[in-house]
Order: structure tokens, then sequence, then C-alpha cells
């Protein structure tokens, strides 16, 4: 590994650009607080991975008060879900019952949303551009000033190695540029939002965490298909042959999932055993069937749910997959992850005033606590700003505002999955209690309203403004 040059100093550093690391840039930006976002992957890479596509309205809302109203226009509404089983339809009025809806408005577009919007604020430092060789010995102005440098910049293709000095105030991270180049950045907080594999959760000290894990015995075959919906609103469907989730994506491609072993080769199956597969799952008395056309892509995910605890350490704190996973099978991990960002950029504001910003960073509108934020400038070395050593015990109110959000999600996600999977050896007993529990859940409005309270995020709960 070639000797990396001086360090590069920022005042936050970010460790991944999916959703929680980009919301997580934006915000800042928008508060004026200098920062620099490392991805390790190119934007092309991320844009065409799919994955999650339901947003709570909570997270529908936190990206309209960003700013990034798109999803109202591209989004798709959706005001039920249908849990099928018996061969029947049975339908949770989300609305009806919670005056809330979910948005279909899949990963990538927010990804996309998202990205595009640094760009335009000039946050894109291009793949490795900055090389830190520009900025050692502080940035000074943090606000973006006109000619000068953003006060907030991504780089893509730009990895994280190693973690420097965790457990101090002054963090760091080794980083390698697309050409290989080694790099230094040093920064006063350190953000892990570098998803469930994170390298930075993995450099907390083992004896100061603790990590909440269930595994599950079964993982969702996933396929994208070129065929018009099939139904009008998501179908989650529980069989004797297993789950199937009939979602969806445009008018012309379709998500759909069936239930398979972990451990499943989804390159040995053909199109048609697929489709056969996924219409015996949905078929019944009222001759639901699916739509076939073209398999465009295909994959196994595997399920699991964990929790760290705590987020911080020093002045390191964990985001969005890389604090918490769920099974996809509530919908739930993007939501967090969107959660998460939107306490954390509020505390982190909070701490920085608590260093001595001038004005404090009170809890009233963006722009008041934006100007908090920005008026120590970007500081030097060794503290958050030139008002004194902020309050670090202040970034521990993030963990404790996220916390109950994630438990209940994790709680809904294995509740949900557990309902409608069945389990490898499942006995005749747990299948038919599986079935009553379904039926005794859809013929009761309290049962109904518990699903889609759950669904739909829980209103405003947790640190979060009411859709
Ligand atoms: C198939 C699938 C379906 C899903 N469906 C849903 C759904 O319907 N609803 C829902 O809410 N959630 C769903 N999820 C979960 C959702 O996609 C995740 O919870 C979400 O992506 C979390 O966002 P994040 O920003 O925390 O992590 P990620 O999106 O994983 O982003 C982390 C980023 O960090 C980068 N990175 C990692 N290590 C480093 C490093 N060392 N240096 C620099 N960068 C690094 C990665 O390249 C990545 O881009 C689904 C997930 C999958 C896989």
């Amino acid at each position: 590994m070639p000797a990396p040059r001086t360090p590069e100093r920022t005042r936050v550093a970010i460790v991944g650009g999916g959703p929680a690391g980009l919301l997580l840039s934006h915000l800042l930006h928008g508060s004026g607080v200098e920062h620099v976002l490392l991805e390790a992957r190119t934007r092309e890479e991320i844009e065409h991975t799919h994955r999650a596509g339901i947003l709570e309205a909570g997270a529908v809302q936190a990206l309209v008060d960003a700013g990034l109203d798109r999803v109202l226009r591209d989004g798709s509404r959706h005001d039920g879900i249908v849990l099928r089983f018996d061969g029947a339809d049975h339908r949770i009025d989300l609305t009806g019952l919670t005056g809330r809806s979910v948005w279909l408005y899949p990963q990538t577009d927010v990804f996309v949303d998202l990205a595009n919007r640094r760009a335009a604020d000039g946050a894109d430092g291009g793949a490795g551009s900055s090389g830190g060789s520009g900025n050692t010995g502080g940035t000074g102005g943090s606000g973006g000033d006109a000619g000068g440098r953003p006060d907030g910049e991504v780089r893509w293709g730009c990895a994280v190695t190693h973690v420097l000095d965790g457990d101090t105030d002054r963090p760091g991270v080794l980083w390698t540029d697309p050409e290989g180049d080694t790099h230094e950045l040093r920064c006063d907080v350190l953000i892990g939002a570098d998803g469930s594999h994170s390298t930075l959760r993995h450099t907390l000290p083992e004896a100061q965490r603790r990590t909440f894990v269930h595994e599950y015995p079964y993982a969702w075959f996933g396929v994208i298909v070129e065929t018009p919906r099939s139904a009008p609103e998501l179908v989650y469907t529980a069989s004797e042959h297993g789950f199937a989730l009939i979602s969806q994506r445009t008018d012309t491609h379709q998500r759909l999932y069936f239930q398979c072993d972990p451990d499943e080769d989804p390159g040995r199956w053909s199109d048609d055993q697929i489709w056969a597969e996924l219409q015996r799952r949905v078929a019944g008395p009222d001759g639901f069937r699916l739509v076939e056309g073209p398999v465009e892509e295909r994959s196994v995910l595997r399920f699991r749910s964990s929790v760290v605890e705590p987020v911080r350490h020093g002045r390191m704190l964990l985001a969005g997959d890389a604090a918490h996973t769920v099974p996809p099978t509530g919908a739930k991990g993007l939501n967090l992850a969107l959660a998460d960002v939107v306490v954390l950029h509020d505390v982190l504001l909070t701490w920085l005033a608590s260093g001595g910003r001038a004005g404090g960073a009170g809890r009233g509108g963006g722009a008041g606590r934006a100007s908090a934020a920005r008026a120590g400038g970007a500081g030097g070395a060794g503290g958050a700003g030139r008002g004194g050593r902020p309050d670090d015990a202040v970034l521990d109110e993030y963990g404790r505002r996220v916390a109950e959000r994630v438990w209940r999600a994790q709680h809904f996600s294995a509740w949900m999955s557990g309902m409608l999977h069945s389990h490898p050896g499942e006995t005749g007993f747990a299948a038919r209690r599986r079935l009553a529990e379904l039926r005794a859940l859809t013929a009761s409005e309290s049962g109904r309203r518990y699903l889609a309270e759950g669904y739909t995020g829980w209103g405003p709960v947790l640190g979060e403004r009411a859709p």
C-alpha cells in the first residue's frame, strides 16, 4: 500500500452513498455543514441494482421536505395491499384504517433523485478527484460560498479500507480511489452508512457492542419480468406451496418473489419453471392468474434480522443497514435508513451547536439551524469548530431516538415473515395455526388496523413529523 499523502480534513465523513449516506449528505449540504462522502461503487452500478420498492408515507414526507418531490409525480400511491390465502384475496385498506398510504417508488429512483440533486448542488468530486492534496490544514469556510469549495463532496468509486482512531475525537479513514491510490481523510465525526456488510461496524470494539441477530430458514427468489401488472395492488400470498409476493415496478415491468431455500441457485431455473412456481402459489378457486412474460433478472435474497447497539462509539455513528437489517417482508429497510438519517442530521446539528455555534442550533426551521451550523466555519484540526469542544453526550440522543422505531420494525418484519412463510419441516399443526392467524387477523378490524399501522409506518412516531 503506497504511503498516504498529507491527511485531508473535513467536518463530517460519510462512508457509503446508498440512500442513507446520500440523504445525509443532502441534508448536511442544506445546513451548510462541510462533509465528504466516500462511496465504493460507481453511480451507474448503484443505479442498476434493484432493491426496495415501497416507501412509507413518512419517508415520502421526508423526501418532499428535503426538496425531492419527484416521488409525488412519478411514484404510485397505494391505499391498500392484499393478503391472499385459502385461494382468495383479503384486502387491507391501509388508508381507510390509518389515514395513510404507501408509495411504490423504486429505491433506484430514490437514489437517482438524491445523486442528481447532489450533482446539481456541485457535490460530485468525481471518482477520487480530490485526492487528499488540496484540503490540508482545515478547509476554512464551509458555507459553499460562491466560487469556493462546495460544502459537501460525493466521491464515487472510492472505497474505505481502514478506520483510524475511531475512539478519539479525531477519527479518520484510509480510502482508495479508482486508480488504487490510498488517501487519508480526518474528520470530527465519522458516519458509517456503508450497508449491511459495514466496514465501520466491524471496527467497533467487541466488548462495547452487542449484535442481536435472527436467521431465517428461507429466502426469496426475486425476478424482474417484462409484463403489465397482474393486480392493482401488491399481493402477499401464503399457500401450501409457500409464500409469493406479487409486487410492481412500472407499466411494463414487475417485481415478483417466491419463497425458496437460502441456498437455491437461481441459474438452474428456466423461465417456464419460474412462472409455473409462481402460478401454483397464487392459484385459487377465483381463477386468479399472473400475466406471464420474459424474466429479465433473477436473484436470491437471503433473510436476516440484526441490530447493533449502541450505534455510537466515540465519534463514529452507524445509520441504515450498517446499524440494522430486516427481512424484506415488511418493506422496512429503506424506510428505516431514511428515518435514521432525518434524526441523525438533527442530532448532528445540535451536537455542532453544543460546541458553541453562534445562535445555537435551535429546533426551529432549517434555515436557522443551517446558519447556526455554518457559524463556526469548518474549523481546523482537532475539534468541531472554533466555538469550543462539542458535547459528545449529545450524540447519544441519536440512538435513543431511533431505537423504538428500529425495534418496532424488527418485530413487524419478523411477524409478517413468520405468518406468511411456510417453514421447512413445518408440522401440520404449525401450518394450520398460521392459517388461523391470517383468518383471525383479516376478519377483525382491529387486526387489519394493527397490520396497516405497521405497514404504513406508525405515523408520526419517534422523531419524525406527521405525513
Ligand atoms: C432485493 C431487496 C429488496 C428490498 N426490498 C425492500 C423494500 O421493499 N422496502 C424497504 O424498505 N427495504 C427493502 N430492502 C432493503 C433496502 O434496500 C435497504 O435497507 C437499503 O438499501 C438501506 O440503505 P443504506 O443506505 O443503509 O444501505 P445501502 O443501500 O446498502 O448502501 C450502502 C452503500 O455503502 C457502500 N459501501 C459499502 N462499504 C463501503 C466502503 N468500505 N467504502 C465506501 N462505500 C462502501 C455500498 O457500495 C453501498 O452503496 C430490500 C433490499 C434488497 C436487497
